[in-house]
């Protein structure tokens, strides 16, 4: 399984000219993306030499299929896949569908895991935290938001495994850790005595504050696409 390539269709729900957000705004989180899963984010060297063996190129790029734009009334959508009812996603099988609108109430973006229903499947993320030009808000305006939805989707966890220190992201090579990271942490950042790899993308950092996928992350993520993986129709398996 070399190079697995996922074509990508977005759902730009608008109740405003703003939120109608720029075809340039769209290609600029297909960019990142790209830039993020193949490791050629150009902030990586920022990386503490502690994660140099971690880091790497998980060797999945995407490809936008299709921009589909809906006017809407509706100023805030929630985080319960009404978007998703309004305007149905299109072949989730074999396409990753991302719906960009407002959500409301601070949310970043939600995402569906892989094995879940077909009819709500895949990413939704805030217009103002999609992409990394346009209608875009610091500290969540370098497309990191969409990078981090879309590893949920390939099945990652948090890297604190949403518990205690005891409570695992089925990740080896990711450190224990007892709860999000937030802002931009100094280095080292201590709990469960170990370093916290706070700048992995499964953390809750700033968007400049996080730079990378671990070798476990990727063999996590590159596991559901093989044959009767649950993604494996995404990847043409
Ligand atoms: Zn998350």
């Amino acid at each position: 399984m070399g190079v697995i390539n996922i074509p990508v269709y977005v759902h730009v729900v608008y109740s405003n000219s703003v939120e109608n957000i720029s075809s340039a705004q769209v290609n600029s989180q297909i960019s990142v993306l790209n830039a993020d899963f193949r490791k050629t984010n150009n902030d990586a060297n920022q990386l503490p030499s502690e994660f140099d063996n971690a880091i790497t190129d998980s060797e999945i790029e995407f490809t936008l299929a299709g921009t589909f734009r809906y006017a809407s009334s509706n100023t805030s959508w929630g985080t319960n896949d009404a978007v998703k009812s309004a305007y149905p996603p299109i072949t989730p099988e074999t396409h990753l569908n991302i719906w960009v609108c407002s959500i409301g109430g601070g949310i970043l973006g939600y995402a569906q895991f892989p094995g879940g229903n077909s009819s709500t499947d895949g990413v939704v993320i805030g217009t103002q935290y999609f992409g990394s030009t346009g209608y875009v808000a610091a500290p969540f305006d370098k497309g990191r938001t969409g990078t981090h939805e879309v590893g949920h989707y390939l099945n990652l966890r948090h890297i604190w495994g949403d518990g205690r220190c005891r409570q695992d992201d089925f990740v080896a090579d990711t450190p224990s850790s007892d709860g999000p990271n937030y802002g931009c942490p100094s280095y080292p950042t201590v709990n469960c005595k170990s370093n916290d790899m706070t700048m992995n993308y499964m953390d809750y950092t700033n968007d400049t504050c996080m730079y990378m996928f671990s070798d476990g992350q990727r063999n996590r993520m590159r596991a559901i696409f093989a044959p009767g993986g649950s993604r494996a129709a995404l990847a043409g398996n």
